[in-house]
């Protein structure tokens, strides 16, 4: 195992450190990755993992894990809270989706391998050495500098359907504005299916994006922490529960993606209600005048979900995604 804690994992009381990947290059010889890590535990009781910047340009995790590690207290609690605000540090540090170290994207590289690259190594670590210690694990993500989501959180479906249960309870407490039931394009590789495979409660968000955190995005992940750890039993109080909209994601006809490249021209905002075949965007020529655009249909009837950033989009961009409005609580 070339990782280790610099603090231990089972100790009672606030300990702060960090992950230490040796990483020998060529401005430190010797050098190491230094992953920040808080550990709070107090008695005998359940373990939450809680996770941000697996992609590192996707900031309400990290915003709402800095807060929690300097404000929650041990004798608060009953159990433990492992909280890791930048998994993917390189990709934090330098304010990208992948690392740039090896180019990795975090969420296609679990299980990862204990020989492999930086982000594989990471990866084999947090599979091995953190999550079997979890009863639950919230992973935060938003868009990124190349989507926007209106704010959910989120849980699968899964075949084991006792524990598909136990997600969709907990996604319910996170009570984000907006609940989905996720079908994911590819779930080979994701820190989600890791978990999932391993037995546990996972729920994961996309709480915004566009490259930043909002008051209000940053004000839903703390709220979401709060509840969660109320729900697995590791924190007392009551849930703060405010009116969540229930959707679906049913197939891939939810994906919307671009045939042309352009100068992209939304017809509807996130959260608007669209219908099959409605023309949701134009997409206008970057380089000449005197063209008409070429217009993007949804696929289904649903609501806006998330869409493209920023005004540029590329042949094979992803340009919406159209969920399904199942119920309203
Ligand atoms: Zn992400």
């Amino acid at each position: 195992m070339s990782i280790t804690a610099t603090i231990p994992l089972d100790a009672q009381g606030t300990h702060h450190g960090f992950l230490k990947l040796p990483y020998s290059r060529d401005d430190s010889a010797w050098g190491s990755v230094m992953i920040p890590i808080t550990v709070i535990a107090n008695g005998v009781g359940p373990t939450a993992l809680l996770t941000g910047a697996n992609h590192g340009d996707e900031y309400e995790g990290p915003v709402a894990l800095q807060e929690l590690a300097v404000s929650l207290q041990a004798e608060q609690i009953t159990g433990r809270v492992i909280i890791l605000p930048m998994m993917n540090l390189p990709a934090f540090a330098k304010g990208t989706r992948c690392s740039p170290i090896d180019g990795a994207n975090m969420n296609r590289s679990f299980p990862g391998r204990a020989d492999g690259s930086v982000t594989q190594k990471i990866c084999h670590y947090i599979a091995t050495e953190l999550v079997p210690l979890a009863d639950i694990v919230l992973d935060f993500h938003s868009g990124g500098r190349t989507l926007d989501f209106l704010p959910f959180a989120a849980a699968h479906i899964l075949d084991d359907k006792t524990q598909e249960a136990s997600c969709m309870a907990a996604m319910q407490a996170f009570n984000a504005p907006y609940s989905v039931r996720m079908l994911e394009i590819d779930a080979v590789g994701m820190f989600d299916t890791e978990v999932e495979s391993q037995g546990k409660t996972f729920v994961t968000t996309e709480l915004g994006g566009a490259g930043t955190a909002t008051a209000r995005s940053v004000g839903i992940a703390r709220k979401g922490i709060r509840n969660l750890l109320i729900h697995a039993g590791i924190l007392a109080g009551d849930l703060q529960t405010d009116p969540t909209i229930q959707l679906d994601m049913p197939d891939d006809t939810c994906f919307v993606f671009s045939h042309d490249a352009g100068l992209i021209d939304y017809l509807v905002d996130l959260g608007d209600p669209v219908s099959a075949n409605q023309p949701i965007a134009r997409i206008w020529p970057a380089d000449q005048t005197g063209q008409q655009p070429v217009l993007c249909h949804a696929l289904r009837d649903g609501i806006l979900t998330a869409r493209h950033v920023p005004g540029l989009v590329k042949i094979g961009d992803f340009v919406a995604l159209v969920a399904v409005v199942s119920e309203t609580q």
